[in-house]
């Protein structure tokens, strides 16, 4: 068989043993278990925790993060990628801090390319230079989120302290420009704008200025608490989320992986100056996702036993997903507020953002 065949043959087969895999995923969380059998679904890496903004609604940009600042380092990365590729579904290159800084960004997307698995990132865009948005397009991103909370350069430059509305525009359209003119339909673009206080009146308007050629996706994202451990960042809440629903284990334990930028496993990014250690994957992803702490985790979790367990009891955003046999999107409590302008890009799945 020649070697693209193989290739495609090889590709198929995975995406296949992956569907199969969400079946025994929702048992295996049904069920409880403590060390599932199966791999998560999705993986969320954190490229570095360096952001260049102050926004008024991050821990980061609040200066809230007192862990060690980083950047991952590329043999780590690989090795977390060689092991994981074969059985997730995707990987984002960021959780806190602004992906663009690491110095090998490109590198990590051509990486997980070639090794088969859907990446992207959420980016604020300030430093999406004309450079950097063709290594992006060309590097084979999967999908980018580019954040820009606000339709007036006041609105814009309130929430995103330090960024310039002119200069973060000029790199969107030039984005847009550039992946058109290359004629390629990646990455999908998805344009994000996050519902609070302050962005709340604008968010009509948002939708309507971007629903252009370009953009295949518009993200209106519900605001997260970060489970409500900063006052100032929960004060920009437009709605109360008190008294949702009967807790139930939450998902996330099950489902993702969240890894930081020095290999630290977390539950997930709401736990973000890790306050409950669950171990480190530099010796191996599933040694530490199927270890003892993250086991015992899931028991508190199954056990509703969270009265210890900092940022799980504060936190009300397990509730914005609950799994089903055959689908996890996750990460919204609504779905009607991604709006859809070019679906046939689209790939179905979110795997949230925050940038
Ligand atoms: S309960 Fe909240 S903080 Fe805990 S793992 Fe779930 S989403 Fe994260």
């Amino acid at each position: 068989m020649k070697p693209n065949i193989l290739a495609k043959v090889q590709r198929r087969t995975n995406r296949y043993q992956k569907r199969a895999g969400m079946a025994a995923r929702w048992l295996s969380y049904e069920m409880g278990q403590t060390q599932p059998w199966v791999y998560p679904h999705r993986m969320y890496i954190e490229s570095t925790n360096v952001c260049n903004l102050r926004c008024v609604m991050c821990p980061t940009g609040r200066q809230e993060i007192v862990r060690k600042k980083g950047f991952m380092d590329f043999d780590l990365f690989t090795q977390i990628v060689d092991e994981m590729a074969p059985h997730v579904e995707a990987t984002t290159l960021h959780i806190w801090g602004e992906p663009l800084l690491h110095p090998r960004l490109l590198d990590m997307i051509a990486y997980c390319r070639d090794h088969n698995l859907r990446c992207e990132i959420s980016t604020n865009a300030t430093l999406l230079d004309e450079t950097r948005a063709l290594g992006i397009i060309n590097a084979g991103l999967d999908k980018i989120y580019l954040c820009l909370d606000g339709v007036t350069k006041e609105t814009y430059e309130e929430v995103r302290r330090r960024a310039s509305f002119e200069t973060t525009h000029t790199n969107i359209r030039r984005f847009l420009e550039l992946r058109n003119q290359h004629g390629r339909t990646r990455p999908q673009v998805n344009l994000q704008i996050i519902q609070m206080s302050k962005t709340q009146a604008e968010v009509g308007d948002f939708v309507q200025n971007w629903t252009i050629e370009g953009v295949d996706r518009i993200n209106v994202k519900p605001f997260d608490s970060w489970a409500g451990q900063v006052d100032e960042i929960s004060s920009l809440q437009t709605e109360n989320h008190d008294g949702l629903l009967p807790r139930y284990p939450c998902p996330n334990l099950w489902y993702h992986v969240h890894i930081y930028w020095d290999g630290s496993l977390v539950m997930c990014d709401r736990d973000f100056n890790v306050a409950h250690p669950l171990g480190n994957v530099k010796d191996g992803v599933m040694k530490a996702w199927r270890g003892a702490l993250m086991a015992d985790l899931r028991r508190r979790h199954v056990n509703d036993d969270l009265a210890e367990v900092s940022p799980c009891n504060t936190c009300k955003e397990w509730a914005w997903w609950k799994p089903a046999p055959f689908h996890a999107q996750g990460n919204r409590p609504d779905n009607t507020s991604a709006i859809e302008i070019s679906p046939s890009n689209g790939n179905g799945q979110d795997l949230g953002d925050h940038s």
